[in-house]
């Protein structure tokens, strides 16, 4: 399942600016409010639920079938690793069949096991941050259980009549694993938005792509829930494939992971560098023009000593998504270094390049990235080579739009230079 928005939870990491302090206190206090009593609520259904619920063998043998599934399942993510950022788990397949089959109690208190056993083993992060999924995760299957069970009362473990008498049993099982993930999205978006306003509710919820697995996961999870009701010892036949499922998405995101600059999402060097090089040779073989773009902030130190390394952060991925947002989807950007984007542009001759490079240009000038007081406006510098007039491999080309960036530096910054004596 979706894991909290890593940008709302993780902590300051070490960054140290009063000015950085003066912003993330407040909003990292308010965060911890709201966890709180998320996880206050969570607590007090769950004791009620307890207290109020009669312990039936058959149901608390699927319970703890199914949590043993889903500690399967985090003992397999351990061995392959789960680096921070990557949040996709296979769990639901196990939450799922405990809020329909079981009485909400259970799913109450089913992520606490989880959650603990994946802090202690998989991976340790802040404890308000667990606290939150936890208590997120619990919720959302309680939301669910209730509205299934008020349409289909139990027990529901050991007679399959509801399940085989009638068709619209599915279409309810489908409705109430979704309300589950909308639950569940909708609490941990209202952390992730308390903390970073700016950011647009649409990126709370997710891309496109992360919600297509939220789909897959409701799916396997409708499924197991229906080997589970038809027999406990089906989970047996259920495990292998959704912990390969499992590894198999944690292997992609592992890989996405490798590729990708954290802070900006963009391309990381060794990433772009080995794209570049295949685009590279294929405009060596058609004989079309190339041009390489180096892209430097101005002055950027002054942004980090005034607003704070936050602030600097966020004016990277303003500019990040700004070259993005300019570039066709076949030209390549990456991060290079700490404030320096490297733009490989196939099929651009002199004219087009330095087209393009003005563009990036005026438009990163337009950029205005909110601070404390007011908002923050950059400036770039580019240095622009072009395959076969200033190299002919992806060293040389670096080296000459290196020497061109350089120029446009000495020449008073926020500006587009090429590496010969002409300059655009
Ligand atoms: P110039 O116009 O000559 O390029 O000056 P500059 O200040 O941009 O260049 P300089 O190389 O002196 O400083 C670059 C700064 O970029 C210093 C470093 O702290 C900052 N920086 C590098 N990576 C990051 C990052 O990931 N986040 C933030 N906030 N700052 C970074
Ligand atoms: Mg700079
Ligand atoms: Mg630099």
């Amino acid at each position: 399942m979706t894991s909290v928005h890593q940008s709302a939870t993780e902590g300051s990491g070490g960054l140290a600016r009063a000015s950085y302090r003066k912003k993330a206190l407040p909003a990292r206090r308010l965060l911890i409010g709201y966890v709180t009593v998320v996880s206050v609520i969570h607590l007090a259904v769950a004791t009620g639920a307890v207290i109020t619920t009669p312990a039936r063998p058959a149901e608390l043998l699927t319970f703890c079938a199914l949590v043993a599934c889903g500690a399967v399942c985090i003992e397999a993510s351990r061995r392959l690793g789960m680096p921070a950022g990557v949040a996709r788990d296979m769990l639901s397949a196990w939450w799922l069949p405990v809020a329909l089959l079981l009485p909400p109690v259970y799913a109450l208190i089913m992520p606490i096991p989880l959650q603990a056993l994946l802090q202690a083993r998989v991976r340790r992060t802040l404890l308000y941050r667990r606290m939150l999924v936890t208590s997120a995760l619990g919720l959302a299957g309680a939301c669910a259980s209730y509205a299934f069970h008020s349409q289909v009362p139990g027990p529901l473990i050991g007679d399959v009549t509801w399940l085989t008498g009638s068709r619209g049993v599915i279409v309810l099982a489908v409705g109430c694993a979704a309300l589950f993930t909308v639950v569940n999205i909708i609490l941990v978006a209202i952390a992730a938005h308390g903390y970073a306003p700016e950011e647009g509710w649409r990126e709370m919820f997710g891309t496109r792509e992360t919600l297509l697995l939220d789909v897959v996961e409701l799916c396997v999870g409708v499924l197991v829930t229906i080997a589970c009701a038809l027999s406990l010892g089906l989970l047996l036949l259920a495990l292998p494939p959704v912990v390969l499922l499992q590894r198999s998405l944690l292997h992609q995101q592992l890989q996405a992971a490798a590729r990708t600059d954290a802070k900006t999402g963009l391309l990381n060097a060794a990433a772009w560098q080995r794209e570049a090089d295949t685009e590279l040779s294929r405009a060596r073989r058609s004989g079309e023009p190339l041009a390489l773009l180096l892209v430097d902030l101005d002055h950027f130190k002054r942004v980090n000593d005034t607003y704070g390394h936050l602030v600097g952060d966020q004016v990277l991925v303003g500019v990040a998504t700004t070259l993005c947002n300019q570039l066709r989807d076949y030209d390549i950007v990456g991060r290079f270094g700490g404030e320096e984007f490297v733009v490989l542009v196939p099929g651009a001759d002199t004219v087009e390049a330095c087209r393009v490079a003005e563009r990036l240009r005026g438009r990163v000038r337009r950029l205005a990235v909110p601070a404390e007081d007011g908002s923050v406006a950059v400036t770039v510098s580019i240095g622009v080579a072009l395959l076969r007039v200033h190299g002919h491999d992806l060293i040389e080309l670096l080296a000459a739009a290196d020497l061109a960036l350089y120029r446009a530096k000495e020449s008073g910054r926020d500006r587009v230079c090429l590496p010969a004596a002409k300059r655009s």
